[in-house]
């Protein structure tokens, strides 16, 4: 049967780098549901949407129409047809993502998309995101919640960044994360049956490690 791994955490956690390679190494399917949030902000900002107005965002939210390709070596997102993996990234998109993915109908949509794509891998799928485990697949064979102080946390991601001032990069994580967290419709959360790691003081590879082999016991 097909086995479902969710893993969950705020940002800077390394869960992407750590899901990818784990669904590679398991040949398993991977889905990146931050991307699929960041796609629909995406289109808001792109279409004049005024995303501090949850009303505008609620109406438009069945618009868009988002494709994940699951495939961890080479993961891709469109809307529409377009391939958007470098513009969901930008500072402006991070900014407003949480806004976005606060209200209940963006959230039904993307969750609806989320279970479809997994019930269609057909080995099973990595699911990385704030609600896999507590809400989108509340039956996943695995929940990992993956979490890092503060510090670490900003530090991986003006990294990736490159050149960003680290204390800027804090705020902003903190602020996202606070607001991902408090949200009333499937926050932020640790399901009560996830296996917590915390990565703060472990590599990339151990965290790899860690999560193989709880998928292979
Ligand atoms: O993982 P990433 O940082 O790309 O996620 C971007 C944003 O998408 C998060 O800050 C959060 O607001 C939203 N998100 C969510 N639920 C998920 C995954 C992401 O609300 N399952």
């Amino acid at each position: 049967p097909a086995v479902i791994v969710a893993i969950d955490g705020p940002s800077g956690t390394g869960k992407s780098s750590t899901s990818k390679a784990v669904a590679a190494q398991l040949g398993l399917s991977y889905l990146d549901t931050g991307a699929q949030y960041r796609a629909i902000t995406w289109w808001m900002v792109t279409n004049g949407i005024d995303t501090d107005d949850p009303h505008e965002i609620a109406a438009a939210a069945g618009k868009p129409e988002i494709v994940s390709g699951t495939d961890p070596a080479a993961p891709t997102i469109t809307v529409d047809g377009t391939d958007v993996a470098g513009p969901i990234r930008t500072q402006e998109v991070t900014a407003k993502v949480s806004a976005v993915s606060a209200v209940p109908e963006v959230r039904t949509r993307i969750t609806e998309l989320q279970r479809t794509i997994a019930a269609g891998a057909p080995l099973g799928i990595v699911v990385e995101g704030r609600d896999i485990g507590t809400t989108v697949l509340p039956d996943a064979d695995l929940k990992i919640f993956l979490t890092a102080s503060a510090e670490a946390r900003a530090a991986r991601r003006s990294g990736e960044l490159k050149g960003a001032d680290v204390n800027v990069t804090r705020e902003a994580l903190i602020k996202r994360d606070a607001a991902d967290s408090s949200r009333k419709t499937s926050p932020l959360a640790k399901a009560e049956d996830a296996v917590e790691v915390d990565t703060t003081d472990l590599t990339l590879e151990q965290v790899i490690e860690c999560v193989v082999t709880l998928v292979e016991e």
